[in-house]
């Protein structure tokens, strides 16, 4: 996960570090060369060169030039700042409703079915909730039983009706089913588009003003980059959105949408997604994810 990240970060930071004494011009350099590993990993640039003009910034104001170990400290400001710009402390999801109906949105292929799978699971197996699944997606019946597919793994219900080609109607028909059988969580699984477009999010503005969800989840690709950060944008600027989904970090060696995510649309991102199996999810924790990235 975000290899030539670290190994970039790591090789800026690496000239500091051992030293005793260092100087503005190597303060310069360093954050120079941390902003070219930000650019490399698809971030930005106006995130890139804010990120280090602050680092800049307070290594001067914290006295790195003559600290007693420059080096550790300027590793510090670079991890403070990271977190920071990945949003600060983890953030949990609203499941005070009853039930708690949790939405779920973003373009086909980011992983948002596999993930609703996913977060059915760990509330079923992590706060012992029952959740009810809903397949929402009323153009692709594929989509419907690969819902399914994941509810039986999980050992989750599953509710769709493959005769009910309104997903408003659908989404309501499955909270009261929801209801009526005792779960407590309803996660909506909704139709993604292979780019944003204006039906997709009118109908997925149409779920959300019927069924009012304690909780919108925005699912995204995280090697997408950039464009995961442009369509989050797009989404959250229709949707006001309470959370982003990354998901595949397991192939994600670059990091720019882990990193910059969080100050384009200033939502938290809320989960992770590392891998296919079920059980392949994490509560995103931007100081651990610092930590990861700066070994
Ligand atoms: P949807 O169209 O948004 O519902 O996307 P899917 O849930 O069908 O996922 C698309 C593909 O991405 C499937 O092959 C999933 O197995 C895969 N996938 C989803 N999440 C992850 C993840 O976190 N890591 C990896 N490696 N693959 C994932």
């Amino acid at each position: 996960m975000f290899n030539n990240l670290s190994e970039k970060l790591d090789k800026a930071l690496h000239t500091l570090r051992g030293r005793g004494q260092i100087t503005e011009i190597n303060v310069a350099e360093t954050t120079k060369e941390i902003r070219r590993a930000l650019l490399d990993a698809d971030v930005n640039f106006k995130i890139a060169k804010e990120f280090t003009n602050r680092v800049k910034e307070k290594a001067i104001g914290q006295d790195v030039l003559t600290s007693l170990q420059p080096g550790q400290l300027m590793v510090k400001i670079v991890k403070d700042e990271l977190t920071e710009l990945m949003g600060g402390d983890a953030e949990g999801i609203d499941l005070s409703g009853n039930p708690s109906v949790i939405l779920m949105s973003g373009l086909q292929g980011s992983g948002k079915t596999t993930f609703s799978g996913k977060l059915a699971n760990f509330l079923k197996r992590k706060k012992s909730k029952n959740p009810l699944l809903v397949a929402c997606d009323v153009y692709r019946p594929a989509a419907i039983d690969q819902l399914h597919v994941v509810g039986d793994q999980i050992g989750v219900s599953v509710y769709s009706d493959k005769e009910n080609k309104n997903p408003v109607s659908l989404a309501q028909a499955g909270i009261a089913h929801a209801k009526a059988n005792g779960h407590n969580v309803v996660i909506i699984d909704t139709a993604g588009r292979l780019a944003v477009d204006q039906e997709m999010m009118d109908e997925i503005s149409n779920i959300r003003d019927a069924v009012k969800p304690q909780e919108i989840l925005f699912v995204v690709d995280s090697m997408t980059g950039q464009d995961a950060v442009n369509t989050a944008k797009s989404f959250n600027d229709v949707l006001d959105f309470d959370g982003v989904v990354l998901t595949k970090l397991d192939g994600d060696t670059r990091g720019g949408a882990a990193i910059s995510i969080k100050s384009v649309v200033d939502k938290p991102i809320k989960f992770i997604g590392t891998g296919e199996k079920m059980d392949a999810v994490d509560i995103f924790h931007p100081a651990r994810m610092a930590d990861r990235i700066l070994g």
